[in-house]
């Protein structure tokens, strides 16, 4: 088998990359996609806050699938770029004259000790898992008293804000049902900040506090004992670590992320530094620094912007035009900055925008002020950003 362009992964990057060829008339493309369903991460928050069924951020991948491009369901497994090929699990090996390699980040479950077999206990759940997302809802609508719990591991992850927003959702649910005084709602973060932009943790530091969650820094989560439902966190202070046990009634948690194995192990990853074992690729062009015709997108690869659908929606216009210039044979004219968006619900009804590129720097896109908590933009996480996933980005109209 040999394409002109072979993508690995239709997650968000893949489809939407593969559709906006497409509209620039490339043909002979091929996804390699082993999923039968296609989903909607970024609402799997509102899922877990009880405000969609989970069924809602779900599609059959064929729907998603732009027409004129060719599916391998398969599992890509490694990677040969001086040959220009890639080997899948079961169809064996695929040859292309160039590469997007998108197959999103892994879930490290395994990485805290006994998360694996806790999750099985009502008492213990995760947003960033499908079945799970509506889980969390059934295990937080539950609670009556006790202490419930929130965790962040060490970045980087997807959605950065998702950790804390599920617990923003979770303190507005118990007010609203009168329980709020009977529970302690506390948020440990791995991270010495709230969130990585001074700006916007200014403002979350405030509504926090607002909501009554205490707020812990520099807790990682290293173990969850499911029986006696406690967490231990490795808590850094002035400079020394110590572990710290803390006990739960309901616990949400945020698992540690790395990129696919299959890619770490890869010539393509990241061989040192702070981006190792991520897909390597120029933060501007997108494009392999030693394998030219190989470019890579999504939250695989090293480049230090948010991971999420936001920035992807920024990514993909830039690899099509360099792309399409590299298969010319002309310089990349494509330039990344880093734009990463994070819809920060902070209650039913309540939600700040945050936007900001490489720089750290606030960058607004919308003509009216989003660092305020907003109705509107509750409505947009609610009803429009879905919408233009399903309807725009998914069809290559970014
Ligand atoms: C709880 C949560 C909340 C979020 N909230 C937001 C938000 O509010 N706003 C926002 O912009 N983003 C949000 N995100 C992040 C967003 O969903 C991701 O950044 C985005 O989906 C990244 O796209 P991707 O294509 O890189 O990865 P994905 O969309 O995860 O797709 C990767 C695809 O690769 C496939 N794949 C994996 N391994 C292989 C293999 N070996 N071979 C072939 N294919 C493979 C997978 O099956 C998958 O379909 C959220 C994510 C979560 C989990």
């Amino acid at each position: 088998m040999r394409y002109r362009v072979l993508i690995i992964g239709g997650g968000t990057a893949g489809i939407t990359t593969a559709a906006a060829l497409r509209r620039k008339g490339v043909e002979d493309i091929a996804i390699v996609e082993p999923s039968e369903t296609h989903y909607y991460q970024p609402a799997w928050t509102l899922v877990g806050a009880g405000v969609v069924p989970r069924e809602s951020t779900a599609r059959p991948q064929a729907q998603v699938m732009p027409k004129g491009v060719a599916w391998i369901r398969d599992r890509a497994k490694s990677f040969d770029p001086v040959a220009g090929a890639v080997e899948t699990e079961a169809k064996g090996r695929i040859e292309y004259d160039f590469l997007v390699v998108a197959p999103g980040l892994q879930l490290d479950w395994g990485r805290v000790e006994g998360l694996v077999d806790a999750l099985e206990t009502p008492q213990v759940s995760s947003i960033y898992d499908y079945r799970r997302a509506s889980e969390t809802w059934e295990m937080l609508r539950g609670v009556e008293s006790g202490h419930v719990l929130f965790t962040c591991p060490p970045m980087p992850i997807k959605c950065a804000g998702a950790p804390q927003k599920i617990a923003y959702m979770m303190a507005d649910h118990l007010s609203r049902g009168g329980r709020r005084a009977r529970c302690e709602l506390s948020y440990a973060t791995a991270l010495p900040v709230i969130f990585g932009v001074k700006e916007y943790a200014e403002k979350l530091v405030a509504i926090a506090a607002r909501h009554g969650i205490d707020v812990r820094y520099q807790h990682n989560l290293v173990s969850v004992d499911g029986a006696t439902r406690e967490a231990t966190f490795a808590v850094t202070r002035d400079g020394e670590t110590h572990t710290e046990s803390i006990p739960y009634e309901a616990l949400h948690v945020v698992p540690p992320q790395s990129a696919p194995d299959f890619v770490q192990q890869s010539p393509l990853a990241c061989p040192d530094g702070t981006g190792k074992g991520w897909m390597e690729v120029d933060q501007h062009t997108l494009q392999h620094p030693r394998y030219d015709r190989v470019f890579g997108l999504g939250d695989v690869t090293t480049t230090p912007n948010a991971k999420t659908g936001a920035a992807v929606r920024h990514q993909v216009p830039v690899l099509v035009e360099n792309l399409l210039a590299r298969m010319r044979d002309r310089a990349l004219p494509g330039s990344y900055g880093g734009y990463g968006a994070c819809p920060l619900v902070t209650g039913r009804g309540k939600m700040l925008l945050a936007e900001f590129d490489y720089t750290g720097k606030p960058t607004p896109t919308l003509p009216i002020d989003t660092m305020r908590e907003r109705y509107s933009m509750w409505l947009l996480k609610r009803y429009a950003l879905p919408w233009a996933y399903w309807n725009l980005m998914m069809r290559g109209i970014v």
